[in-house]
């Protein structure tokens, strides 16, 4: 007991998912002490379609490179994946790996693993020399007030009250600091929903583990994904923007469903499977538009400062760099004792400044995507060239080549096959 308070704490992260996680483990980095809370016990799920990127393996790298050897060696929890396939609308499809050279790779450059088994290992690397851990402790209230901000805690049934500088919003989707303190609404045109089942014994997975994104019509500009996954088991989900939802009157389940038992090719493949969990959904919040990411004593991370890729839907990357980020400036408001508006505003300057323009980019190919018969001539081209299919490689690694995806010249060019564009001799468009 601290007075009043249960517990007092300079730093308290709400929510152990990857973004809480990984702000703990840059802050313990730095030896900068924490509180990091959850209202799970772990392991638990999360509703996903467990790809985790090169971005996610390049940040582990940074904090800690044997993290990634953990990860390698351990195949019963993390598939290792090689590249990506896109079918297009019109079924045609091409395979994309994740780097053109991948002689010199100790280990794949991405990997699938189901959330229960990742967030899980993700926890058990928390150093608890900074990490105060408390699961099973659920924040239901926050009240700002001189001293701080007052959490109103159930922590296996027992009502708390801890005392914080500053809070860590790393709740997801449904962040009571997001909502409270940032006063975030929902907005449908901003966000996907999807859901996922499991499946076994799914025939023709690609022999290097190739994720699959299966840009169905009805689905569009969102996509069906196929992701294999370790014991001859795969996470099959499907995504659309929230805002269809209403105005095409789609039924999600019955989508994916339907596409499984009428796509030829998806219910040749399907035709020995068996779903081996039920279906759950839950809501991708899309990076695609600029929010105010942190206030007075409260920063926000993840999935509650909605920072999910608005084309690829990918969220845990840009989770974990939310979390290098807000460790950098929290250390430095600690050092500061400073914890106001105008000092954790930096935080928002450099994880935009890191990450803006590739959110742009990719809401633009999110628009561009809408068009079936655009998509098509895309695939249709990258699909009988080789070269290009080199070309766009790379660009789904580099977003600097993923920008020329934006431009209206790059089309044109792949159109009339002209200098830069599809031409066989010459694809540096
Ligand atoms: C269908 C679907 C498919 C997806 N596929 C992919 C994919 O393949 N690859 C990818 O990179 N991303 C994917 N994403 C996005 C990814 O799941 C999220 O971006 C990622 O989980 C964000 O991490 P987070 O730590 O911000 O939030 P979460 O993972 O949601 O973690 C939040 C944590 O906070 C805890 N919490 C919440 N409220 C409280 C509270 N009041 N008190 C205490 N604890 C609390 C929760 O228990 C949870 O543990 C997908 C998302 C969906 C919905």
């Amino acid at each position: 007991m601290s007075g009043k308070y249960d517990l007092k704490t300079e730093i308290a992260i709400i929510g152990a998912g990857p973004a809480g996680v990984s702000t703990a483990l840059f802050l313990a980095k730095k030896g900068v002490p924490h509180l990091l809370l959850d209202k799970a016990r772990f392991p638990r799920d999360k509703v996903c379609g467990d790809g985790l990127s090169g971005k996610t393996i390049g940040l582990f790298n940074e904090l800690n490179p044997a993290l990634v050897e953990k990860m390698s060696a351990n195949p019963n929890h993390f598939l290792p994946s090689w590249g990506v396939s896109f079918i297009a609308p019109n079924g045609k499809g091409i395979e994309l790996p994740f780097k053109k050279d991948m002689s010199g790779l100790k280990h794949a450059p991405g990997f699938t693993s189901r959330r229960i088994d990742f967030d899980d290992f993700l926890l058990k690397q928390i150093n608890p020399q900074f990490t105060n851990l408390q699961v099973e402790t659920e924040l239901v209230q926050i009240k700002e007030i001189p001293e701080g901000l007052e959490l109103e805690l159930i922590q296996q049934g027992k009502p708390l009250t801890y005392l914080a500088k500053v809070v860590v919003g790393a709740g997801g989707t449904a962040s009571l600091t997001a909502r409270k303190l940032a006063k975030q609404k929902i907005q449908p045109q901003h966000l996907f929903a999807g859901l996922r089942v499991y499946y076994e014994n799914i025939s023709e997975m690609h022999p290097q583990n190739f994720i699959e994104l299966h840009f169905i019509p009805e689905a569009l500009p969102g996509y069906l994904w196929i992701f294999p996954l370790p014991d001859n088991q795969a996470n099959v989900g499907i995504g659309v923007l929230s805002k269809d939802i209403k105005k095409k009157n789609i039924h999600l389940k019955t989508l994916l469903q339907k596409a499984i038992a009428t796509n030829p090719v998806l219910a040749r493949r399907f035709k020995n499977a068996r779903a081996v969990s039920s279906v759950s959904g839950w809501r991708l919040p899309l990076g695609s538009i600029k929010r105010p990411l942190s206030g007075e004593r409260y920063l926000l991370t993840g999935d509650a400062a909605a920072l999910i890729d608005p084309f690829t839907g990918e969220g845990i990357g840009n989770a974990i760099l939310s979390g290098k980020f807000a460790a950098k400036i929290l250390a430095e408001a600690v050092q500061k004792n400073d914890f106001s508006a105008a000092v954790l505003k930096k935080y928002d300057r450099l994880l935009y400044d890191d990450l803006w323009s590739e959110l742009q980019i990719s809401y633009n190919i999110q628009r561009l995507v809408r068009f079936p018969a655009l998509f098509n001539f895309v695939i249709n081209r990258v699909h009988n060239n080789s070269r290009l299919q080199e070309t766009f490689s790379s660009m789904f690694n580099d977003v600097d080549m993923r920008a020329k995806l934006r431009s209206p010249l790059f089309y044109f060019r792949l159109l009339f096959n002209l200098k830069g564009g599809a031409r066989d001799d010459n694809v540096s468009i």
